[in-house]
């Protein structure tokens, strides 16, 4: 078994579709590092190589162990989290492998793989083990704020030994009272002698007990909302104590091997990272690439639990056939399939993007700063920076949303079986439960999704009469549904924006370039509806672009886009229905 090689869609992405010649160079230094790939077609070998090695470690080593982490859970003695054995071993393997800093820079400890291969083997490691997923995550994403922001010393102190999976850490944001509104959070940094001391409480900290804890905290006295932020990064311990308490983590139904844990800081020292007072830009920054990462972490719980499906439905006979035989059985089957080669598509299209913005990014670093880039490939970067962030909070929507749904089914297509513990089904059911809450609830993607659009729309008020959004459409029925598609979210949006604003609203806000948000309570109430009908178009515009690659790719395609469209079709409807009831029974 190898969980790379074994999957065909995912091996289509990487093998055929990855434009690898549009980011790799920029990756690779022009392919002029000592220790990297000498060519273009060296460096895909090489990341193929990469993901083929860690496949079949995962089918061998990680899969088989993911059962008994869920079961053992996370525990608490001596005022420390203790990890399930079965985890720890998974880590220390992927260390031998040589994978933990997988897409950092070769010149702080990493592998310097692009996002796009580090996303196939975050994929394939949430298929075999989502817990073990998290605490590999949770190496590299504070190795990258550091790398981002920090100082040469400080990449030095934390940033390798993050990469080498020497330590581990966190990232702490979410409050008691600061969830969803994160510019509420009360948790404060004061200077002294040169450092910093925090004071106050972080809830659902993943991985709380690590080694450190990068944390957003206020610095600046008298400032509310989201001015006034900074982010530090906190030891665990500090002069032989421990610098800040971890509590016991939360027993919960969800993802049960990965800690959860309240931080108590209590002039906990730590130190400043990045400008002062830059703390929501940067966390921003964070979120976006944690959200990607949310949707590749469904992605992988979704393909476990539809080759699962599959397997089983091809074995189970009921009334003299298989169950995959069963006209019922075998549409659900065929929907997860389209349904998850809608995510794949969705998500590759977006790590590929995300690539190409780090890319350049490292090219200007290289060449000495932002003076060196010309116009065109700055207008590029700004066109390409556009298109993740339209993307982001619908590739995080779709599939954490689907994710639950694929993993439901797969549970119902196990019928009784489905929620016995020793098939794995509802294992998957239960951990796709934290996707649509954790990084940005979906309510909350959807009201991001929103407030772009509706700005979007304003700046260039044309598009309220010739559409809101542009999709790829090839030149035939696939594209026809696409084209109704966004004709349809077109429409939903322009009805929420006038019927909330009214001609005069519409027209102050083309002047201000900015709504009234007071009178935008009719497209809140239909945010989710939206986000939904525009992920929808977006992940069937992915995955119909490759439809002319094989009779295969088309039937998939197919499948999606024909079935999508009725779903947007309905919403659109409710949308365009004003019904206003809901604002009724909240008003006053
Ligand atoms: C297992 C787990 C791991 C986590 N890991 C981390 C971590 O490592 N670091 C970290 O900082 N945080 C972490 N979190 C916190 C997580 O990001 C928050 O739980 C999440 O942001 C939601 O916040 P909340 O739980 O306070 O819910 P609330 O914000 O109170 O939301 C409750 C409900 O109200 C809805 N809602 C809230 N505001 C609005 C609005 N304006 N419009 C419409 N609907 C709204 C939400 O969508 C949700 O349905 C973790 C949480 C869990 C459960």
């Amino acid at each position: 078994m190898n969980l790379f090689t074994d999957n065909r869609d995912l091996r289509f992405h990487l093998e055929e579709s990855v434009r690898w010649e549009r980011f790799a160079p920029l990756w690779e230094d022009g392919f002029r590092h000592p220790d990297g790939p000498a060519s273009l077609a060296e460096a895909r070998e090489l990341y193929l190589a990469g993901l083929a090695e860690l496949g079949e470690y995962a089918a061998r080593e990680i899969a088989p162990r993911a059962r008994a982490i869920d079961e053992e859970g996370v525990g608490f003695a001596d005022g420390g989290v203790v990890l399930p054995r079965g985890l720890l071993e998974n880590v220390a393997g992927l260390k031998r492998l040589g994978v933990m800093g997988l897409s950092l820079p070769r010149e702080v400890g990493g592998q310097n793989f692009p996002f796009t291969a580090g996303a196939a083997a975050m994929e394939v490691l949430s298929r075999a083990c989502t817990n073990t997923l998290l605490l590999y995550i949770f190496h590299q994403a504070p190795a990258a704020m550091v790398l981002r922001s920090g100082t040469p010393d400080q990449v030095e102190r934390w940033v390798r030994p993050l990469a080498a999976g020497e330590i581990s850490g966190a990232v702490a944001m979410t409050e008691p009272d600061a969830g969803s509104d994160v510019g509420n959070l009360s948790t404060v940094a004061e200077p002294e002698d040169g450092h910093w001391r925090l004071s106050g409480r972080k809830q659902f900290i993943t991985n709380g007990g690590g080694d450190m804890c990068v944390v957003l905290a206020r610095s600046e006295a008298g400032s509310r909302g989201l001015e006034g932020l900074s982010l530090f990064v906190a030891p665990r311990r500090e002069a032989g104590r421990d610098n800040y308490r971890v509590a016991r983590p939360e027993k919960k139904s969800v993802i049960r091997g990965s800690a959860t844990c309240e931080l108590s800081f209590d002039r906990s020292c730590a130190e400043l990272l990045g400008a002062r007072g830059s703390g929501f830009p940067q966390i921003l920054t964070f979120m976006n690439e944690a959200r990607l990462a949310v949707a590749i972490q469904g992605l992988g719980i979704s393909q476990a639990a539809l080759a699962a499906a599959q397997a089983y439905a091809g074995r189970r006979v009921q009334m003299g056939r298989p169950i995959a035989r069963h006209e019922l059985v075998a549409d659900m089957l065929l929907d997860m399939e389209a349904e998850v080669a809608a995510m794949r598509a969705l998500v590759y299209r977006c790590t590929q993007l995300h690539d190409r913005i780090l890319g350049f990014e490292r090219g200007t670093r290289a060449a000495g700063g932002g003076g060196s880039a010309g116009p065109p490939a700055v207008r590029e970067l700004a066109r390409l920076k556009r298109q993740l962030r339209d993307r982001t909070p619908l590739v995080k929507w779709f599939a954490s949303e689907r994710t639950l749904w694929v993993a439901r089914t797969a549970v119902q297509v196990h019928g009784g079986y489905g929620v016995v513990q020793e098939y794995g089904v509802e294992r998957h059911y239960r951990d796709a439960l934290i996707l649509p809450i954790y990084e940005g609830t979906s309510q909350i993607q959807a009201l991001m999704s929103l407030k772009d659009q509706v700005r979007w729309a304003l700046e260039r008020p044309w598009r309220l009469l010739t559409g809101a959004v542009s999709v790829e459409a090839p030149p035939d029925t696939l594209g026809d549904a696409l084209r109704e598609m966004a004709g349809e979210y077109h429409r939903a949006l322009r009805y929420c924006i006038g019927e909330g604003l009214g001609v005069a609203g519409v027209l102050s806000a083309l002047r201000s370039r900015e709504p009234d948000r007071a009178r935008l309570g009719y497209a809140l109430l239909h945010a989710e509806r939206l986000c939904l009908m525009l992920a929808y178009t977006r992940a069937a515009e992915a995955l119909a672009s490759h439809a002319a690659a094989s009779p295969e790719r088309r039937r998939l395609a197919e499948r999606f886009v024909h079935r999508s469209l009725p779903l947007v079709r309905m919403h659109g409807e409710i949308v365009c229905s004003g019904d206003r009831s809901t604002l009724e029974a909240i008003a006053g």
